[in-house]
C-alpha cells in the first residue's frame, strides 16, 4: 500500500479501488476492450469522413464507437447510482438528437457550436471532479511526476474546456442572432485579455497548495470561463465557422488532457483526433479564405469596408436575362457549370438544381458543379447540400480540377455565390479578399448569376464581375428563379 500513496496520482487511483470486494474480471477488462475497439472506431470513422461518398458510414461507426465506450464506462467498478446517470443521459440525448434531427441546413454552425460547447463543458466539469478527488490526497506538496501526470492535464481541461464552453456559446448566441453579430470592442482589449491569462496562472499555481485550493479552483474556472466571452465577443459574426473550429480543436485538446489525467485511453484518443481535426479544419479555412488566424481572431472583417467596394454603392448597370432566354441559352449549350453559393443554401434550392441538371443532361448537355473549399457558411456546405438532393458526388468538382475547365464551357451558372466567384481576389490588392483562390466562373463564354438584388456577400463588397459583358442577372429567390428556369427548360 507504500506505494500507492507515493503520488496523488496514484492516491487517487487507490481511491477509485472498492476498499472490500476487488472487481471482477468483467469489471475491468471489458472496459478496457471496450474502450480499445471504440478509439479504433473512431478513427476508422474519421478516415471515412473524408470523403463524402463515406461519410454517413463513417459518422455512423463514430457514434457506435462513443456508445461502445459509453457502454465500458458504466461496467467500471467505481460506476454506481445508474439511475441518475440514466436521468443525465437522456437529458442530453432526447434534446440533442430532437435539435439535430430539426436544425436546417442554414443554422447547421451555430449548432455544432452549441454541441461543441457541450463537450467542452464536459471537459471542464471532468476535470472539476478530478481535481475535488485530488483534495482528499494526504500529505503536503504535490510530487514532480503528480503535477506533470496528473495536476496540469486537470488544470488544462478546466481553462481550455471552460474557454471552450463559454466562447461557443458567445459563437451560438451571435449566429442565432441573440448576441450582436458585429465585432464588439473595447479600450486596451487585448492587454485585459492578457491580464485574465495571468490571472489564470497565478490561479492554478495557487491549486497546487492545500490551503488556498478551493478559492484557487474557483477563480480558476470564473477566469477561465470570462476568458472565453472575451476572446469570442470581439468577432464579427461572419467569422464565427473559423472561431467555431477553433473552439472545436480547444475542446479536443480539453478532452484529450483530461483523459490524460484520468488515464483514459479512449479520451485521450478521441480527444486528440478531434483537437488535430479541428486545427487542420482551422487551417484549411483560414488558406481557402487567404486570412491568418491571427487576423480571424484580432481583427473584423465582414461587413465593414468602406468606399466604393462597399455594399450596393456602384452606379454602374447590370444586364438582366430573363428565364426563358436562360433556358434557351442553357438547353441548347454543349457544357454548363453550375457554382452553387451561400444563397442557394438560404433558400433551400438544392431540389431544384438537380431538377435542372436532370433536364439539361437529358438534353444532352454536360453539366458539372463548380465547389469552392469556403462556399457557403461552413467547409463542405455545398457537399452535404447537394448531396441531400441526390446529386451524383463525380458531378461535384472541387475548385483546382473544375478551374480549368471554365473555358470550355457555354454558361456558369453562378447561384447564390458571390466572394467565390469575385475577381478582385485576383486584381484589387486593395481588396479585403485580395489573394483568396476563386473559380475562374469569369473564363466562361455566358455568365448568368441568380441573386435577389445588389446584395453582398460575406466580404461585404462589390463584386465586378456581375457587370462583366458577358454576365446577366436573373433576379430573384434562387428557389424561385430555379422554378422558372425548369419550367422554361420544359418547355423547350
Ligand atoms: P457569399 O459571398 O456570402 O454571397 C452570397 C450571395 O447570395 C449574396 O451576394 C446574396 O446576394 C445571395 N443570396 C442570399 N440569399 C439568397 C437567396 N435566397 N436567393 C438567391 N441569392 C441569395 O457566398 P459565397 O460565394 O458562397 O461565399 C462564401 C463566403 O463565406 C466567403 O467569403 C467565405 O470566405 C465565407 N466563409 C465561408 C466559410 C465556410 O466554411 N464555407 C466560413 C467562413 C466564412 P443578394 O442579397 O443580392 O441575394
Amino acid at each position: 500500500m507504500s506505494r500507492i500513496f507515493l503520488s496523488p496520482a496514484a492516491c487517487l487511483l487507490a481511491s477509485a479501488l472498492p476498499p472490500a470486494e476487488p472487481p471482477s474480471a468483467l469489471q475491468t477488462n471489458i472496459p478496457e476492450a471496450a474502450y480499445l475497439l471504440a478509439s479504433l472506431l473512431f478513427i476508422f470513422g474519421l478516415k471515412r469522413l473524408s470523403s463524402p461518398r463515406t461519410a454517413r458510414s463513417g459518422n455512423l461507426v463514430a457514434a457506435v464507437g462513443m456508445a461502445l465506450a459509453l457502454g465500458g464506462t458504466f461496467l467500471l467498478p467505481e460506476m454506481g447510482n445508474f439511475g441518475w446517470i440514466l436521468l443525465a443521459f437522456c437529458i442530453g440525448a432526447v434534446p440533442g438528437w430532437l435539435l439535430a434531427k430539426r436544425v436546417k441546413m442554414t443554422a447547421m454552425p451555430q449548432m455544432v457550436s452549441l454541441f461543441n460547447g457541450m463537450g467542452g463543458a464536459c471537459a471542464m466539469f471532468i476535470s472539476l471532479g478530478e481535481i475535488t478527488k485530488w483534495e482528499g490526497a494526504p500529505g503536503g506538496k504535490p510530487s514532480v511526476f503528480a503535477v506533470v501526470v496528473y495536476a496540469i492535464p486537470m488544470l488544462l481541461g478546466v481553462v481550455l474546456g471552460g474557454i471552450s464552453f463559454t466562447g461557443s456559446l458567445v459563437a451560438f448566441g451571435k449566429l442565432q442572432g441573440l448576441v450582436s453579430e458585429k465585432p464588439l470592442r473595447w479600450p486596451a482589449q487585448k492587454l485585459i485579455n492578457a491580464g485574465v491569462v495571468l490571472c489564470i496562472l497565478a490561479a492554478a499555481i495557487g491549486v497546487g497548495s492545500f490551503s488556498t485550493r478551493t478559492a484557487a479552483v474557483i477563480i480558476l474556472l470564473a477566469l477561465a470561463l470570462l476568458l472565453g466571452v472575451l476572446q469570442v465577443l470581439p468577432i464579427g459574426g461572419a467569422d464565427m465557422p473559423v472561431v467555431i473550429s477553433v473552439l472545436n480543436s480547444c475542446t479536443g485538446l480539453a478532452a484529450a488532457v483530461t483523459g490524460f489525467a484520468m488515464q483514459n485511453m479512449s479520451m485521450i484518443i478521441a480527444g486528440t483526433l478531434v483537437g488535430a481535426a479541428g486545427s487542420l479544419l482551422t487551417v484549411l479555412m483560414c488558406k481557402a479564405m487567404n486570412r491568418s488566424l491571427a487576423k480571424v481572431i484580432f481583427g473584423s472583417f465582414g461587413g465593414a469596408v468602406q468606399g466604393q467596394a462597399a455594399a450596393g454603392q456602384s452606379d454602374k448597370t447590370l444586364r438582366e436575362i430573363a428565364a426563358a432566354e436562360c433556358a434557351v441559352m442553357m438547353g441548347y449549350a454543349r457544357k454548363v457549370i453550375i457554382v452553387p453559393g451561400y444563397g442557394l443554401a438560404v433558400a433551400q434550392a438544392q431540389h431544384l438544381v438537380h431538377e435542372l441538371d436532370e433536364l439539361l443532361d437529358k438534353r444532352g448537355v454536360e453539366v458539372k458543379y463548380a465547389i469552392h473549399p469556403v462556399a457557403g457558411r461552413m467547409p463542405g456546405h455545398m457537399n452535404v447540400l447537394l448531396a441531400e438532393a441526390d446529386v451524383p458526388y463525380p458531378k461535384l468538382l472541387d475548385m483546382e480540377e473544375i478551374n480549368p475547365e471554365f473555358e470550355q464551357a457555354d454558361v456558369a451558372l453562378i447561384i447564390g455565390a458571390n466572394d467565390v466567384v469575385n475577381p478582385a481576389a485576383r486584381t484589387e490588392p486593395s481588396s479585403p479578399i485580395y489573394g483568396m483562390p476563386i473559380l475562374n466562373a469569369d473564363k466562361a463564354k455566358n455568365i448568368i448569376v441568380i441573386k435577389r438584388g445588389r446584395g453582398t456577400g460575406f466580404a461585404g463588397i462589390e463584386n465586378n464581375l456581375f457587370y462583366h459583358p458577358n454576365t446577366r442577372m436573373l433576379f430573384g429567390d434562387a428557389k424561385k428563379a430555379l422554378q422558372e428556369l425548369t419550367t422554361e427548360v420544359k418547355a423547350l
